[in-house]
């Protein structure tokens, strides 16, 4: 018998007290009780965001939110330009496309972060109205620029930078407003270690003035309300009063670790599982910039990485994720993001060290759990 794990880049486990919290009796939205609690939950956002501005909460997947930034802050006139280094990066220009909004497109090679001189050069050559970019690419492992990309629009009231935080609120030392950054969307199923269905976005001035010039239709996922809302310790809409309830515990556990400790507990467990995989022979697909969320390792040649997410399900109960698009069957990738401890990525390394033997990988056992042990028990 081995315990379910959930290992994989989100959703991702969620602690006890949290699940306890959600079973309590259904509040109502309305109510003195509640709006204590989105009090509550609205300061705490705003301490993880590192921003004075307001946090929007909204009912949906973090790609709710990534749409509601595009059709809040563009105008039909506008270009947008976005930043495509993987699959989350690419969903910035499918959700303008799906607006019928013009907009151009940095590649990125995947597992790369974006060179700023590039984008540099772009707003050299046009006005845009936004730059949709992607902190944590979940997809390939790699970690983009955000301060620097921040740096390029901080000063220019024309152009704001809107960052997919999804996989790294929560993970990376992000300030939202000693950097610059105009909107910082995140999910609950990451980090937040809750379950999938929430979104947040911050909006600082500039994002609300946008806001307020956009003439692009939209009925849900108005900002303009949600901010009014939120104002006033409410949604919109009915609150997602279960989500919302959790993520009030979530918070109180944030605090009793304190910010700087979640993000170098993050660190410690990506470098750990980094240089483990390397011990094992493995090459690391986001060398240079890797995100402390995920890490995304090649198989070797002949050795497809599906049957290495395979075993890891068939074996030992484990749920780790694939690779996709060009990269199916080319990379695994192991989640170190939201509720995880040293030894949890001890039972991933040796996990995946088991499957590589089983599929005749040649490599020295317990090797890189050592590698591993050295970085975490340090
Ligand atoms: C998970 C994730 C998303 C959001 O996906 P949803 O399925 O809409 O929650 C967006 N961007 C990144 C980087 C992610 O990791």
């Amino acid at each position: 018998m081995y315990r379910y794990r959930l290992m994989a880049p989100g959703p991702t486990p969620v602690p006890e007290s949290v699940l306890t919290k959600m079973a309590l009796p259904i509040l109502h939205h309305r109510t003195p009780a509640f709006e204590a609690v989105v009090e509550e939950v609205r300061k705490g956002l705003k301490w993880v965001f590192q921003t004075k501005s307001e946090v929007l909460i909204l009912a949906a997947s973090g790609t709710g939110a990534m749409e509601g930034a595009v059709t809040n802050l563009m105008r039909k006139s506008d270009v947008a330009l976005c930043i495509n280094g993987g699959k989350f990066g690419e969903r910035w220009g499918k959700i303008c496309k799906g607006h019928g909004l013009a907009y151009d497109e940095i590649k990125v090679e995947w597992g790369q972060p974006v060179k700023i001189e590039e984008v540099a050069e772009h707003l050299k050559n046009k006005k845009y109205r936004a730059i949709f970019a992607t902190a944590s690419e979940t997809s390939t492992a790699a970690y983009h620029p955000i301060k620097e990309l921040a740096a390029l629009v901080k000063n220019d009231p024309e152009t704001a930078l809107v960052v997919d935080g999804i996989t790294a609120v929560g993970v990376h030392d992000i300030p939202t407003d000693e950097w610059g950054i105009d909107v910082l969307v995140s999910g609950s199923q990451k980090a937040f270690m809750l379950p999938p269905g929430l979104a947040f976005a911050s909006l600082s001035d500039k994002a609300l003035k946008m806001a307020q010039e956009s003439d692009l239709p939209k009925f849900y996922f108005n900002f303009l309300k949600e901010h009014e809302a939120i104002q006033k310790n409410t949604t919109a809409f009915t609150s997602p009063v279960s989500l919302i309830s959790g993520l009030q515990e979530v918070l109180r556990l944030f605090k009793e670790e304190g910010l700087s400790n979640i993000f170098e507990r993050h660190t410690r467990l990506a470098k750990a599982v980094r240089e483990a995989l390397k011990a094992m022979g493995l090459k690391l697909l986001a060398e240079e910039a890797p995100s402390n969320a995920v890490t995304a390792a090649l198989t070797p040649e002949g050795i497809n990485a599906g049957d290495v997410v395979k075993i890891l399900k068939n074996d030992f109960n484990m749920t780790i994720a694939g690779g996709q698009d060009h990269l199916k069957g080319k990379i695994f990738r192991i989640g170190h993001i939201g509720y995880y401890d040293p030894m949890d990525m001890i039972s991933a390394l040796a996990a995946v060290e088991s499957a590589l033997v089983k599929l005749g990988v040649n490599l020295e056992r317990g090797k890189s759990l050592g590698v591993a042990l050295d970085i975490l028990t340090k």
